[in-house]
């Protein structure tokens, strides 16, 4: 199998089951048939160090995954943190990683936990668009209780410039059709599985299937049935059966579409 998990946190995984070793999971990972994923960072405290766990898995290999980064300002973190476009665009510039870093974010809006437009948190929106069109990489858009807004800001900010993905996407068929408008990616994850995601399963019935990606957001939302517990990578086979069966099409052709899908998305060549 060939997945490629189009976004994880892979330095916040719960490593316990893997005898706390990260080449363990990544062993583990390469064997459930994930042999690429996109690493998104949430905090410019954590970039350097983000990039560093995962620094040995840059090239593909044959007996290890292949691992990207993103790097962002997650909308519900830090709120006091200034961050410009122009300080992200010379961290990546500058950063030894540079060429392994292929999108920008997570970023977004997400009033979840406030029922105000905050305005730090559109700033900081416009600034990673204005980033990821400076750099010329996609960016990866959060949003939650968010969408209209959401999708003021990717239009008003020429967001069809850089592309982008909708990353784990839960919203309505009419912001669907917005998004794939502008040329952006759904990426669909572990919340497909669940049993009350059913309006959520017909949009990923609809979507064109060039238009698609997978992901899990490990350690976050693991899938049916591990619903509940720490998620992984690994996990991603579950939301690909889903999608496969949604499609009617079999679980390694979802996988083989989903990983074109996100090299073509990121530019990369595999
Ligand atoms: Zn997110
Ligand atoms: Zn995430």
């Amino acid at each position: 199998m060939n997945f490629f998990d189009s976004h994880c946190h892979l330095d916040k995984l719960d490593l316990a089951p893997f005898g706390d070793s990260f080449d363990a999971f990544m062993a583990a990972a390469f064997e459930a048939g994930v042999q690429r994923m996109l690493c998104v960072a949430i905090h410019p405290d954590r970039w350097q160090a983000m990039a560093e766990l995962v620094a040995p898995y840059g090239v593909a290999s044959g007996s290890r995954p292949q691992v990207w980064l993103s790097f962002g300002l997650h909308p519900t973190e830090a709120p006091d943190y200034a961050l410009n476009a122009e300080a992200i665009v010379a961290f990546v510039r500058t950063s030894p990683f540079c060429e392994r870093i292929v999108a920008i974010g997570e970023t977004g809006l997400d009033y979840f936990r406030s029922n105000t437009a905050e305005r730090w948190q559109h700033e900081r929106f416009r600034a990673h668009i204005a980033a990821a069109r400076a750099l010329e990489k996609p960016v990866i858009i959060h949003t939650r209780a968010a969408a209209k807004d959401t999708m003021d800001v990717l239009k008003s900010e020429h967001a069809r410039d850089c592309g982008g993905v909708m990353h784990c996407f839960v919203e309505d068929w009419e912001t669907a059709k917005k998004a794939l408008d502008i040329g952006f990616y759904l990426s669909f994850s572990g919340i497909l599985t669940y049993k009350t995601a059913a309006d959520l399963r017909e949009t990923a019935k609809k979507a064109p299937l060039d238009s698609i990606l997978i992901e899990t957001d490990a350690p976050y939302l693991a899938p049916v049935p591990h619903r509940g517990k720490p998620n992984t990578p690994i996990f991603v086979s579950h939301t690909a059966q889903v999608l496969a069966d949604l499609r009617g099409v079999s679980l390694d052709a979802i996988a083989e579409t989903t990983t074109a899908n996100a090299c073509l998305w990121l530019s990369l060549s595999c």
